[in-house]
C-alpha cells in the first residue's frame, strides 16, 4: 500500500493582486481573495468599498487593469458572463433577474437555447432535471409553476436552481438576504450547506453581521478597495467586523430619548386600496401619527405596506377613505402637491421611484426641488446654486462619489441610496415617509440615518417607517403599529414592546396575542 502525501487542495478560485480604477477612484487595490472548495466565504465591506466590482471581475463584466484569477489553481481569462457560467461560475442577482410571466422552468432555460440548438432543447429531460435538482438541495419546486406567483424567497430559489442547473461550481450571492423574512432566511441557509457539503463554492456578501457570522466559514473583509482583514467567525464578532469595515467604532445601536409628539400631523381614516390587480390589499385602515414621533410599521412584506405607503405619497390613488396633513385633507393629490405640502418619502426600490441613473448626482439631488429657489430662476437653472447645495449634501451624508457630477449608474447601491435619503431629509418637512430606508446599507451609514431620522423627529417631524427588519422598526420607533393582510392588527408602545410578541403578530396577525399591549392608533 502506498501512503499518498496529501498536499492540501487547490483552491476552488483565488483573486491575486486585482486591481481596478475609475475615474477618480481606485474601486480595487491589489485585492487577495481564496475560497476553497466547499467554502462559505463572506465578502464584507462598508458601501462603495469595492464588492460588487470584483464580483462583476470574477464574472467577466469588468476587466481588471491588473491581477489574475485562477480557478482550481490555472491561471484564466474570463471574457463575459457566458465564458464564466461555461467555467461553473454563477451569480445570483440582488435585483432578480427573472420574468415574471414565464414559468419557473422557462425562465431556468432561458439563455440556454442557444441559436445553434434551439430545437432540441429537451424540455422534458430540463423538467426531470429541475426535479432532481430541487430533491437533492431540498427545495423542491414545481417547474411549470410561474414566476410571478412565487414569494421572493421561492424566486431567490429559482435563481440558485438556474445556477445550479448550469452546473456552477462557484456561486456568487450578492446580499441575498436582503428582502427575506428571517424565516426565509434560515431557509436560503439551510439550501447554501447543503450546497457547500456538497462541494460547492459560495461567496456570499452581505451587510448583516450576525448573518455573516452565522453562515460564513471565512469571512474577507475589504474598506476603500483594499482587503483590510480576514477572519474566522469564532474568533470575531460584530463590533470587530463593523470597526475593521467602516475604520472607526460603530454604535450598532443608537441612543434615542423620549419622544414629545405635539398635534397630529397625519391622519388615516378607513383608507383602502388595491393593487396593480385590483384586489384590496389595504382594507380599511384608521391611524395617526403626530408631529414629533415616529411610527412604524411593522409586518412581513407584501402585507399592503408598499400600498399603504403609495397612497400616502401620491402614488396611488385610495379606493375609500381619507388621508388629512395637518388637517388639510389630500386624499388624492399628486406626489408633487404632497412635496410642496411637506412629505418626503424614501422609496423601498430606488431604481424606480427614487433615482434617474443616467443623470449626475447633483441633479438627482434637486430631482424634486429643481424647480424652485434657489435651484431656478424664473426659467433659468441656477447651476451654481445647485452644485453648491451637493457638494453640501456628499459632504453631510458622506456620499462615496469622485464628484457631484458623476453619473449616478456609477455609484455603489448604498452610496445610491445615500443620495435619496441626502436629498429627502435635507429640508424641513410635516411627514417623512421612510420604507425600507437602510436596505443595503453597511452599519455605519445605518447607525448615520437612524441618527438623522431621531434628530428629524426631535425636530418636529411626524416620521412614518416601514421596514421589514423588526430590529430596526424596534430601534426607532416611538409607537409600532402592526399591518397584517391588510389591516392594522394592532398598535403597541414602542420603547417596551416585546419582540416575539411582535413577530407573532406579523405572522399569525392574531388580535389577541399575548404580551401586547395596545395602545391608541
Ligand atoms: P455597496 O455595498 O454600496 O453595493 P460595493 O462595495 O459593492 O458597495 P462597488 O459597487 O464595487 O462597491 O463600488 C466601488 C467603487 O467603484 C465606488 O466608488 C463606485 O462609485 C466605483 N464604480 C463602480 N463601478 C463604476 C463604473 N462603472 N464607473 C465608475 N465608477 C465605478
Amino acid at each position: 500500500m502506498t501512503i499518498e502525501t496529501a498536499s492540501p487542495p487547490a483552491p476552488a478560485l483565488e483573486m491575486r493582486g486585482i486591481t481596478k480604477r475609475y475615474p477618480g477612484v481606485v474601486a480595487n487595490d491589489h485585492i487577495d481573495l481564496e475560497v476553497r472548495p466547499g467554502e462559505i466565504h463572506a465578502l464584507l465591506g462598508e458601501n462603495g468599498a469595492g464588492k460588487t466590482t470584483l464580483m462583476n471581475i470574477l464574472y467577466g463584466l469588468a476587466r481588471p487593469d491588473e491581477g489574475e484569477i485562477l480557478l482550481d489553481g490555472r491561471p484564466v481569462t474570463i471574457t463575459g458572463p457566458s465564458d464564466a457560467i461555461a467555467r461553473g461560475i454563477s451569480m445570483v442577482h440582488q435585483h432578480f433577474m427573472l420574468v415574471p410571466v414565464l414559468s419557473v422552468a422557462e425562465n431556468i432555460l432561458l439563455g440556454e437555447e442557444t441559436m445553434a440548438n434551439p430545437v432540441f432543447l429537451d424540455r422534458r429531460e430540463a423538467r426531470r432535471r429541475i426535479l432532481e435538482l430541487g430533491r437533492r438541495f431540498h427545495f423542491e419546486i414545481e417547474p411549470d409553476a410561474r414566476v410571478s406567483t412565487l414569494s421572493v424567497g421561492w424566486q431567490q430559489r429559482v435563481e440558485i436552481l438556474k445556477a445550479l442547473y448550469r452546473q456552477a461550481r462557484i456561486l456568487v450571492l450578492d446580499e441575498p438576504t436582503a428582502v427575506l423574512t428571517p424565516q426565509e432566511t434560515e431557509e436560503i441557509f439551510a439550501v447554501l450547506r447543503r450546497l457547500a457539503a456538497e462541494g460547492h463554492s459560495i461567496v456570499f456578501i452581505s451587510h448583516k453581521l450576525y448573518e455573516v457570522l452565522e453562515i460564513a466559514d471565512r469571512i474577507t473583509v475589504i474598506r476603500r478597495g483594499r482587503v483590510v482583514g480576514s477572519r474566522i467567525p469564532s474568533e470575531t464578532n460584530e463590533d470587530d467586523l463593523a470597526e475593521l469595515m467602516v475604520g472607526r467604532e460603530v454604535q450598532l445601536t443608537v441612543d434615542r430619548g423620549a419622544s414629545h409628539p405635539a398635534e397630529v400631523a397625519l391622519r388615516i381614516e378607513g383608507l383602502r386600496v388595491a393593487d396593480d390587480r385590483g384586489s384590496e390589499v389595504v382594507r380599511g385602515i384608521d391611524l395617526d401619527v403626530r408631529a414629533g414621533e415616529i411610527l412604524g410599521i411593522a409586518g412581513v412584506a407584501g402585507n399592503g405596506q408598499d400600498e399603504l405607503v403609495e397612497a400616502l405619497i401620491g402614488l396611488r390613488r385610495p379606493a375609500a377613505g381619507r388621508i388629512t396633513l395637518a388637517g388639510h385633507d389630500v386624499t388624492g393629490h399628486s406626489p408633487r402637491q404632497l412635496n410642496e405640502a411637506g412629505v418626503a418619502f424614501v422609496p423601498a426600490d430606488r431604481h424606480r421611484f427614487g433615482l434617474v441613473l443616467p443623470f449626475d448626482v447633483s441633479d438627482n439631488l434637486v430631482l424634486t426641488s429643481y424647480y424652485r429657489s434657489p435651484f431656478a430662476r424664473g426659467i433659468l437653472r441656477n447651476d451654481a446654486a445647485i452644485e453648491t447645495a451637493a457638494k453640501e449634501t456628499v459632504a453631510a451624508f458622506d456620499i462615496r462619489t469622485p464628484s457631484v457630477h458623476a453619473q449616478m449608474s456609477t455609484l455603489s447601491g448604498g452610496n445610491q441610496q445615500k443620495v435619496v435619503v441626502g436629498r429627502e431629509f435635507g429640508r424641513d418637512l410635516r411627514l417623512l415617509v421612510l420604507d425600507q430606508p437602510t436596505r443595503g446599507l453597511d452599519v455605519g451609514s445605518i447607525e448615520f440615518i437612524h441618527r438623522r431620522t431621531i434628530a428629524k423627529r426631535d425636530a418636529g417631524t411626524a416620521v412614518l417607517l416601514v421596514s421589514a427588519e423588526l430590529d430596526e422598526i424596534l430601534e426607532l420607533s416611538d409607537r409600532i403599529a402592526v399591518m397584517y393582510r391588510g389591516e392594522i392588527v394592532a398598535v403597541v408602545d414602542g420603547p417596551t414592546a416585546d419582540k416575539n410578541a411582535i413577530g407573532l403578530l406579523m405572522a399569525t396577525g392574531g388580535r389577541a396575542a399575548a404580551g401586547v399591549e395596545q395602545v391608541p392608533a
